[in-house]
C-alpha cells in the first residue's frame, strides 16, 4: 500500500496534521516517531509513584487563538487552571512576570499603579533602538531589576549573555502596573482533563492513521511508498547538517519525589540568581491530581541533550535562512513545529501552523473545518 502522507514526528506539529488530514480529507497516513511514545516534547507519563508528571518539562497549556482551543477541544476535557510563578529573588519570593506586588514586596513599598509609572520612568534606561534580550528589559524597568530577574536567568538557560539573544526572548514576558499576578493573560488557559498524552490517544486513534514508534524516519523513508512528507525533526539534520549545525539548547530533568502533600506556594518557582538550576515545578499544582507525595521537578539547562529550545540570535536565524532556500529541492516535502522551523514557538503556536499548513494541503476541505461555538471553557 502507498501512503498519501510520511509524518515524521509524533509531537503537536505530527498529530495535528495526522488526524487532520486522516479525519477531514480521508488521507492515509502514516506518522513515524524515534521515540517510544506520542505527544513530542509533550509527553506525560504516571511515574512509578503515580504521579502524573511531563517527562520533557513542564508544559501549561494557553492561547488566544479560540480556533486552536476550539480544534483541540474534540480531544480532551479541559481543567480550568492559570498559571503562576515566583522568583527568588534578595532572599523573598516575588511574583513574576515584575508587576505592582513585586515592586512594592522587593522594596517594602506601597505604590499605586501611577507610582509605579514614576518609579520605573525613573529607572529605565532609554535605548532608542531595541536590539536585544537586555534592552528589552532595561528600557522598560532599569538595570538593577534587570540583573535581579533577568541577567543569570538568562545566562543559566541560553549559556550566553542576554545582549546576545534576540529581543524576542525575554520579551516573552510583559511588565504589569497592575496587581496582575498571573504568569499569562490568554483568553484561554487550561490543562487537558486527563494529561497531554491522553489528548494525543484521542488526536491519533483513526483507522486512516498508522502509528510507527522506535522508528527514525531515515530507516524507512526510501522503502516504505509514500507521496507526501511532512517533516517535523530539526531542519539542519534533516539537510545533513550540510551548512553547519544549527544550535539548539537542552535541559537535563532531574525529578525528585516527596513524602509531603505539597512542595512550594506556586507551581513554579524561578531561581534567576542561586543554584544551577533555573526553576522547580511542582507537577500536582498543573494537574490538579490528589496523591499524598508529590514530584517536583529541576531544570539543568545545557547545550548536549534532545534538542529543546531553537536559541533566537541573528546568526542562527541567518544560518536558518540558508537551509530554507534548500526546501524548494525536495518537493511534496513540508516543514511545520518548532525544530523544522527552527521557532521558539508555545503548543498553540505550533498548532496553529499545523492547522494553518492543512489549509494549504487541502483548500477543498476548508468548509468541513469543525471550528465552531460548541466549547465553552468553565473557568
Ligand atoms: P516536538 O514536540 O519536539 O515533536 C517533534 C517530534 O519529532 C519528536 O517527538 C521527535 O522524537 C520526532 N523526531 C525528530 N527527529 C526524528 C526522526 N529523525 N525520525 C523520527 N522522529 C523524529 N509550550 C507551551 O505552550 N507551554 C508551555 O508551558 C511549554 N513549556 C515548555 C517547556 C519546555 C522545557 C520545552 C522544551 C518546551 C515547552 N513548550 C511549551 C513548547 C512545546 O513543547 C512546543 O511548542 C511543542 O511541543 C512543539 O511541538 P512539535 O511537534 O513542533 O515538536
Ligand atoms: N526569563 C528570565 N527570568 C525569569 C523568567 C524568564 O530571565 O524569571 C527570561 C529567560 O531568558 C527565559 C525567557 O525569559 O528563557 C523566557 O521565559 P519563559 O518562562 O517564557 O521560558 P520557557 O517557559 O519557554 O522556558
Amino acid at each position: 500500500m502507498k501512503y498519501d502522507y510520511l509524518i515524521v514526528g509524533a509531537g503537536f506539529a505530527g498529530s495535528v496534521l495526522a488526524e487532520r488530514l486522516a479525519s477531514i480529507a480521508d488521507k492515509k497516513v502514516l506518522l513515524i516517531d524515534k521515540r517510544n511514545h506520542i505527544g513530542g516534547n509533550t509527553y506525560d507519563y504516571y511515574n512509578e509513584d503515580g504521579i502524573l508528571v511531563h517527562k520533557y518539562g513542564p508544559h501549561i497549556f494557553h492561547t488566544n487563538s479560540k480556533d486552536v482551543f476550539v480544534y483541540l477541544s474534540e480531544f480532551t476535557e479541559w481543567r480550568p487552571y492559570e498559571h503562576r510563578v515566583l522568583a527568588s529573588v534578595d532572599g523573598q519570593m516575588v511574583p513574576i512576570p515584575i508587576n505592582l506586588n513585586t515592586i512594592n514586596q522587593l522594596y517594602g513599598l506601597n505604590l499605586s499603579a501611577k507610582g509605579l509609572k514614576e518609579f520605573f520612568e525613573e529607572h529605565a534606561v532609554k535605548i532608542p533602538q531595541i536590539k536585544n534580550s537586555e534592552d528589552v528589559v532595561v528600557s522598560k524597568v532599569g538595570r538593577e531589576l534587570f540583573e535581579k530577574f533577568f541577567l543569570g536567568y538568562t545566562r543559566k538557560q541560553w549559556g550566553i549573555d542576554p545582549k546576545d539573544l534576540d529581543a524576542s526572548v525575554t520579551a516573552r514576558l510583559p511588565v504589569r502596573f497592575n496587581k496582575d499576578n498571573r504568569y499569562f493573560t490568554d483568553t484561554y488557559q487550561a490543562m487537558p482533563l486527563n494529561g497531554f498524552t491522553a489528548l494525543f490517544n484521542n488526536m491519533l486513534s483513526h483507522p486512516n492513521i498508522h502509528l510507527m514508534l522506535n522508528t527514525d524516519y531515515k530507516d524507512v523513508v526510501n522503502i516504505i511508498p509514500h507521496k507526501k512528507m511532512i517533516y517535523t525533526g530539526p531542519i539542519d539534520e534533516f539537510f545533513e547538517y550540510e551548512y553547519g549545525k544549527l544550535p539548539y539548547r537542552s535541559i537535563d530533568f532531574k525529578f525528585q519525589t516527596l513524602e509531603i502533600d505539597k512542595y512550594q506556594e506556586t507551581a513554579t518557582v524561578n531561581f534567576p540568581n542561586e543554584h544551577l538550576y533555573t526553576r522547580v515545578t511542582e507537577f500536582k499544582q498543573l494537574t490538579g491530581q490528589q496523591h499524598h507525595q508529590t514530584t517536583i521537578v529541576f531544570e539543568y539547562p545545557n547545550d548536549d541533550g534532545d534538542p529543546y529550545y531553537p536559541v533566537p540570535k541573528p546568526e542562527n536565524t541567518e544560518l536558518l535562512n540558508k537551509y530554507r532556500t534548500l526546501i524548494p529541492e525536495v518537493p511534496n516535502t513540508y516543514f511545520v513545529g518548532r525544530l523544522a522551523t527552527y521557532r521558539y514557538y508555545n503548543m498553540d503556536q505550533v498548532i496553529a501552523q499545523a492547522l494553518a499548513l492543512f489549509k494549504k494541503l487541502t483548500p477543498a476541505h476548508e468548509e468541513k473545518l469543525p471550528y465552531g461555538e460548541r466549547f465553552q471553557i468553565n473557568a
